[in-house]
């Protein structure tokens, strides 16, 4: 039987965890590269991923896992991606095609930019999938899975290039979405960056206050606190980039949220059960929505079945992760 057409021939992973581990898998499962060459910073995820087989080849460098490949995803936090870009400028082949999977667009743009060789197409894409948790044995094949993938391609970047690169997160199972980076950067500080700014900060505040003992919130936390203890668990080193990356748009937003928090304290203060009644069926038909158009089960608790996975193990993605 011979073996289906893959899309590009050699995949370079720089960075190995939840997100560069899904793409492994699902790029595997899909037969949507020849092969797979991988390298993470320390010695400990190298070995990690080695021991997971999730590469054809684990190498020690980055200027060593680009030589060869044809398409290069930079999956590790978005104030690093910068520095490796620099590092592999010199060494990407002719007509290869460099992405990364950023929560932040404008910055990557600006970053890496700069140091990518004219000979290299260009094309940054965030899939807006994620969950909680970090590392290579967080992954899985279906992760992006009816998730959209967004791609932001700068001012003239070669058409076919980003018709490559969309059919490949297509392959995945994502939709694809093209749009320009601080349009992305914008929609993200609402949907994403500014739900875990909340998520950190409520967390923060329950934690902090003396009436109130730990264990107490913890009992009662399926209360809507348990939601955001699990947004608030999400990695300290990406959320800590996001912000400082995505600054304009998240103070932005941020500011517009504190007009609204503003006029629902208002509001409370004064009785005033005809205002907050009115916005609370505003948002009860917005989360209608998102369900409607299938990016969240109605269930209580979202959970996509993970196959080979006791439902205890399993990782919970949630719809706009970031
Ligand atoms: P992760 O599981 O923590 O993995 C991060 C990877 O980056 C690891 O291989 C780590 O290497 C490497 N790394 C960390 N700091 C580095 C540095 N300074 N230089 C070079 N490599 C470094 O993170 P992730 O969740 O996959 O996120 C990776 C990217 O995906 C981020 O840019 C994030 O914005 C984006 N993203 C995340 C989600 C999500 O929900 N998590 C969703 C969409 C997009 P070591 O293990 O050796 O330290």
């Amino acid at each position: 039987m011979s073996k289906p057409a893959t899309l590009y021939n050699r995949l370079a992973l720089i960075g190995v965890g939840l997100i560069g581990s899904s793409i492994a898998r699902a790029a595997r499962a899909q037969c949507a590269v020849g092969s797979i060459v991988a390298t993470a910073r320390s010695p400990q995820t190298r070995k990690r991923v080695a021991e997971l087989g999730l590469a054809d080849q684990v190498v020690e460098t980055n200027a060593a896992v680009v030589e060869g490949a044809d398409l290069v995803i930079l999956c590790i936090p978005v104030g690093a991606c910068g520095a490796v870009a620099k590092e592999i400028g010199p060494h990407l082949a002719a007509g290869a095609t460099v992405s990364d999977v950023g929560s932040v667009k404008g910055s990557i743009i600006r970053d890496m930019g700069p140091y990518l060789p004219k000979t290299v197409h260009f094309v940054p894409a965030h899939p807006v999938a994620g969950t909680e948790y970090s590392g290579p044995d967080a992954g899985f094949a279906e992760l992006f899975v009816n998730r959209w993938c967004i791609l932001t391609p700068p001012d003239g970047a070669d058409a076919k290039a980003v018709e490559k690169l969309n059919a490949f997160w297509r392959l995945l199972g994502a939709n694809v979405e093209t749009m320009a980076a601080d349009h992305h950067d914008l929609v993200l500080a609402i949907t994403s960056h500014l739900p875990h700014l909340i998520a950190y900060t409520i967390v923060g505040t329950a934690d902090e206050m003396q009436n109130v003992t730990r264990s107490e919130v913890l009992k009662f936390s399926a209360g809507g606190f348990r939601d955001f203890t699990r947004i608030a668990a999400s990695d300290p080193t990406m959320w800590r980039d996001v912000f400082l990356a995505n600054k304009d748009a998240v103070l932005e937003m941020l500011g517009r949220f504190n007009e609204d928090i503003s006029l629902l304290t208002k509001a409370i203060r004064n009785g005033d059960g005809k205002a907050l009644f009115a916005h609370f069926v505003r948002t009860r038909a917005i989360r209608q929505g998102i369900v409607d158009i299938g990016q969240d089960s109605p269930a209580p608790d979202f959970g996509r079945p993970h196959p080979g996975l006791p439902h205890s193990a399993l990782p919970k993605p949630y719809a706009s992760d970031d």
